[in-house]
């Protein structure tokens, strides 16, 4: 068993008593413990504040890159030793975790090659401005600096490298410090890839912090510079974003939470052409994937009414080949639940889904007695129109509920029903349909997805965010928005206007064309 420890003010640090136990969820075997009680928070962020903030200011875009690609390097270099720690600490088989751990080095190598890109400036260029008044001289630009504090990070369980890497990149190529603070019972993988990053001296002293178990006082300590960036549960997103001093300081706080996810198959789709065997291949990968414990995975599956019957076959065909059991095991391709907590809020989920209405079309099964093994789900809901729960409640496991609807606008009207999502999948190939559909779900969608004959071999699976596009979404999706390139960057810059005489405010902000 190994005891983790946190990495505060410049040094490993323990907290006091037994501390939190964290479980092989495939054993239930006590693997680590880990405690952050006594620990000063306070001290930590004002470290990170004097010594990681101006440290990393004082490097160019292409200098901070240069950091990640080196942090993406050693993660992948580390990838097996990771991957065994994965598979102990979240359960997951080979798959799952190369999911996790690949898409952790892919995001800091993406941020570093943007940084090189971004070249020598230690911020971002102003746009080219504009006259203000009648004088062509007055004019007005907008500069953007990295904000003075630290940005703390607080993550969910089901990605802990991914997760710390997805924010630490973005952050720390702005040029802001970082705090990171995985979910306590899959904490054990971030500690291991923080520790190899810290001990390879990739990052200047107070650039990348880590607090491994409960977060205790730490978000008392933020402060008008500061920025929170969340994923989780909408509850605790809702609790952190109403701290009275994250309220009083106004500090920026960045919410992604949960989703309903939807898959719309468009009408016009033929069963059996490419683009069903796409959404047959993709609906089988998102409800099973990572156990059904991705924000992004698919919960809610709408086709159109004459096609209902036809998607429940294959669809279960399709799920009967994952086999469920510990990972590593012969054949195993899903893996248990993360925690206790969350089989018994995943069985409570499905009673739940069943109890208006939902049918229970396929249950897979999974390993009986220790562990925390679910069967994989498939529930049909035939009165999408008058059904509550569905559109609602989040099962965060391996379950996805397929649901008739009648005509593009009905199936638009179904997908808003969630209140926010931060996905949503369509497949076909007829024009005016998937034109609708587009227009329709992308304002209450942080991405849409669109599987057509022409990219089904080529596309990335839905439920992969990429750095190159936003990740996030409205409502109850948190309202928040990361990656997504250079966009990722504003969240931790400080967007100023300057006015001025145009000619002396083009040379003292470097303005690339100014004159
Ligand atoms: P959670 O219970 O809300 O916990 C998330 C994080 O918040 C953990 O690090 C937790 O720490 C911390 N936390 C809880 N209460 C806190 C408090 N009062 N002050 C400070 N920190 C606090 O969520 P989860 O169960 O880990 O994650 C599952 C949820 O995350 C799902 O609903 C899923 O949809 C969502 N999710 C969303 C995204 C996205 O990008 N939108 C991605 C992944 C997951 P401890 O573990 O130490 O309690």
């Amino acid at each position: 068993m190994i005891r983790l420890q946190s990495y505060l003010s410049g040094r490993w640090q323990d907290g006091e008593g037994e501390g939190a136990a964290l479980r092989d969820p495939s054993t239930e075997e006590v693997v680590a413990r880990t405690s952050t009680a006594g620990l000063d928070f306070g001290a930590a962020l004002s470290f990170a504040r004097e010594r990681g903030g101006p440290a990393l200011r004082a490097l160019s875009f292409a200098e901070r890159g240069a950091m990640l690609s080196a942090m993406s390097k050693l993660l992948h270099t580390e990838r097996d030793a990771l991957i065994e720690v994965s598979a102990k600490s979240a359960g997951t088989p080979r798959g799952d975790a190369k999911f996790d751990i690949d898409g952790a080095a892919g995001t800091l190598a993406y941020y570093g090659s943007l940084g090189k890109r971004l070249g020598d400036r230690r911020w971002l260029a102003p746009d080219e401005g504009e006259q203000l008044t009648r004088s062509s001289r007055f004019w007005g630009y907008h500069i953007e600096l990295p904000l003075r504090g630290v940005a703390v990070h607080v993550n969910a369980f089901n990605f802990p490298a991914w997760g710390f890497a997805e924010k630490a990149a973005v952050a720390l190529l702005a040029g802001v410090p970082v705090v990171t603070k995985p979910a306590t019972a899959t904490a054990w993988l971030t500690y291991e890839c923080v520790k190899r990053i810290l001990d390879a001296e990739i990052l200047p002293e107070g650039a990348l912090s880590l607090v491994c178990g409960g977060a205790g006082d730490l978000l008392m300590h933020l402060r008008s510079q500061d920025a929170l960036a969340f994923t989780g549960s909408a509850e605790t997103g809702r609790t952190l974003r109403s701290l009275p001093n994250v309220i009083e300081h106004s500090v920026r706080v960045n919410v992604e939470a949960d989703s309903l996810n939807s898959t719309v198959v468009a009408p016009g789709v033929e069963r059996g052409s490419e683009v069903w065997q796409l959404f047959v291949r993709d609906v089988a990968r998102e409800v099973t994937q990572k156990s059904g414990q991705k924000c992004t995975a698919t919960r809610r599956v709408f086709v159109p009414t004459e096609l209902l019957a036809a998607a429940q076959e294959d669809l279960v065909e399709e799920l009967k080949r994952t086999k469920v059991g510990v990972p590593g095991d012969e054949g195993v391709r899903m893996g248990p639940l993360t925690t206790a907590q969350q089989k018994t809020d995943v069985l409570a989920g499905i009673r739940a889904l069943m109890d208006e209405g939902a049918e229970l079309t396929f249950r897979g099964e999974a390993p009986e007695g220790e562990g925390y093994f679910v069967p994989v789900s498939l529930l049909t809901q035939p009165n999408p129109a008058q059904a509550t729960q569905v559109h609602q409640l989040e099962v965060f496991g391996p379950v996805a509920t397929l649901m008739p609807y009648e005509g593009v606008e009905q199936a638009i009207e179904l997908v808003a029903r969630g209140g926010g999502s931060l996905l949503a999948t369509v497949y076909g190939d007829d024009k005016q349909a998937l034109s609708e559909l587009i227009l329709g779900l992308a304002p209450h969608s942080g991405r849409v997805l669109v599987g057509s004959k022409k990219v089904a071999d080529q596309t990335t699976p839905p439920g992969m965010v990429l750095p190159s596009c936003v990740h996030g979404g409205p409502g109850r999706a948190g309202g928040g928005e990361e990656l997504g390139g250079l966009r990722g960057l504003r969240f931790y810059l400080q967007r100023t206007a300057v006015q001025g005489d145009r000619a002396l405010l083009a040379r003292l902000l470097d303005v690339p064309r100014g004159d």
